[in-house]
């Protein structure tokens, strides 16, 4: 497979076509293995907004009016693309945001399990009906698109997240604007043309490429009708504010802190296999990366130095190496974040068993790598335990029973995912049920749910009422109508002054 090395400049997808816009102000994107800045991106400005807004309130009234049916054809299509185009958007991903090529592929095949899911659009949009609620009435609900939405992506997914919004979005009858991360905007340029070649009318899909100014723009525009938003908490937070504040419907999803209990009688090969795989996977640099881990009893004794040894050793390269484990962080910034936040965890007093920092890959030493991070001696008062540092850290933290663990957790001001590695069914059950956080795994290190059962933490990591996609997804991009109906035949004669009631 070849790297990614296409050098144009990356802008907007506006009513069907590329266009460079009407912004000056650009952007590097860098390739965080080489630390070479790799395209320009142009940054758009209102106008740009202004003009992918007409041209999605231009689509409406026609993509809102096809068929069901015929919406699902063109994102069967668009299924058919995406997996004949698997490998080169991952390779472009790789490129863009460092993560090794396998766990690109796997990115966009999970992407690619919310586009099957949306085909199945008919089924879903099926109201509800009875007939006879009074005498010679039914009453039956449908579900009707809101008309322009919105989504605003982080730079960690860009081809998965944008996939948990829009294909739901565009099936059930909406057009949608997205708006990517600046730091790998190019796959959403890359879906822009596979959902054109799917056979989708101009105006339907839109990207805008930019910064707070996009956003701000997207969130203050009479004529957008509802913001998805997916990245950190203060911004998660901003955005539902400001959405709500200007009429929006919002669904904004923020950041995380994700725990990872081990019993003692947990099966510890395998729950070190998984504490790696989660920690470092990725780089850490997954909204359901688990980043801490609460031994409880003995065992952190048992695996604390397996674990070091795993963490030492972890293979650390350009991500387009077929046996990379972990590739560089995104930016320098993201680096110099991660490393700083190792200092502090050291300042406070935790002991930091492998140390990854200053990590340089030989022929890649301008990259932005750091090695796999392992902390003991974790406590709760700690900023490394509290705040989301979003690199291949991981706080362990020695808790002396189960109901310690589960109360740290409950505590925690993020609920996004979480995981209990056990073979006692009780203690299973007690955990699924008391924990107050939006996604669990029993056994099971990073419980994304599956496309048609939505995606959503609880607490600090979700601004909103609706998770994303699944049955939760076609609630968020549709509103509910109900119509009662009866026929003159079954009208008795007069006017009624009380309340109808069943007759
Ligand atoms: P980010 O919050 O920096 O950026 C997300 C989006 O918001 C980008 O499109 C960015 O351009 C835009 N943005 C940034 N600053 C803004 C501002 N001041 N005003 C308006 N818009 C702004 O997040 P990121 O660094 O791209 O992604 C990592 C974060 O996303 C982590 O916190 C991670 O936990 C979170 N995340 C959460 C989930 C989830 O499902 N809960 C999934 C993936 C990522």
């Amino acid at each position: 497979m070849q790297a990614y090395d296409d050098s144009a400049d990356v802008g907007h997808f506006i009513h069907g076509k590329r266009v460079t816009g009407n912004g000056q102000r650009n952007q590097a994107v860098f390739n965080p293995a080489t630390g070479a800045r790799a395209r320009k991106l142009l940054l758009g400005e209102v106008a740009d907004v202004e003009a992918a807004v007409a041209s999605a309130k231009s689509a409406f009234a026609a993509w809102s009016n096809t068929p069901p049916i015929r919406r699902a054809r063109v994102l069967l299509r668009f299924l058919e693309l995406m997996n004949k185009h698997t490998d080169e958007l991952a390779a472009m991903i790789t490129a863009e945001h460092g993560k090794v090529f396998s766990d690109a592929q796997g990115e966009v095949a999970r992407g690619i399990d919310v586009i099957e899911f949306a085909c199945g659009i008919p089924q879903l949009l099926k109201g509800d009906y009875t007939e006879q609620v009074s005498t010679g009435i039914d009453n039956w609900t449908m579900r009707q698109p809101l008309g322009v939405v919105a989504g605003i992506t982080p730079f960690n997914f860009p081809c998965m997240v944008p996939c948990w919004m829009f294909p739901v979005a565009i099936a059930a009858g909406n057009c949608f604007i997205l708006k990517p991360s600046e730091r790998d905007p190019s796959a959403s340029l890359f879906m822009a043309d596979l959902l054109k070649q799917a056979g989708l009318p101009d105006g339907v899909f839109n990207v805008v490429q930019g910064d707070k100014v996009v956003v701000d723009a997207l969130l203050e525009h009479p004529d957008v009708k509802a913001v998805s938003f997916v990245g950190s908490t203060p911004i998660a937070n901003y955005i539902y504010e400001t959405g709500a504040k200007h009429g929006k419907r919002v669904q904004a999803l923020g950041g995380a802190k994700n725990h990872m209990v081990v019993m003692p009688d947990a099966d510890l090969d395998k729950a070190i296999d998984a504490l790696i795989g989660a920690a470092y996977g990725s780089a850490g640099e997954r909204c359901m990366a688990i980043s801490v881990a609460l031994l409880v009893g003995d065992v952190a004794d048992k695996i604390i130095p397996r674990l070091a040894e795993r963490a030492r050793t972890l293979v650390v390269k350009n991500g387009m190496e077929p046996d990379a484990e972990m590739g560089p962080v995104v930016t320098r910034q993201s680096l110099e974040r991660i490393e700083g936040y190792i200092a502090e965890g050291l300042k406070e007093g935790a002991k930091l068993v492998v140390d990854g920092r200053g990590l340089k890959v030989p022929g890649h030493e301008d990259g932005f790598f750091t090695g796999g991070t392992l902390f003991d001696n974790v406590t709760p008062d700690m900023r490394i335990y509290k705040e989301e540092i979003f690199g291949p850290v991981l706080a362990c933290v020695r808790v002396k029973d189960f109901s310690e663990a589960i109360d740290l957790i409950n505590a925690h001001e993020f609920g996004n995912g979480v995981a209990c590695f056990t073979r006692d069914g009780h203690v299973a059950r007690e955990f699924g049920r008391r924990i107050e956080v939006g996604m669990v795994g029993i056994n099971v290190p990073i419980p994304v749910p599956m496309a048609w059962h939505g995606f959503g933490g609880w607490k600090r990591s979700l601004f909103g009422d609706t998770h994303a996609y699944g049955e939760e997804g076609v609630r968020f991009y549709t509103k509910q109508k109900s119509i009662m109906q009866r026929w003159p035949e079954s009208i008795e004669k007069g006017a009624e002054f009380a309340m109808p009631t069943a007759k």
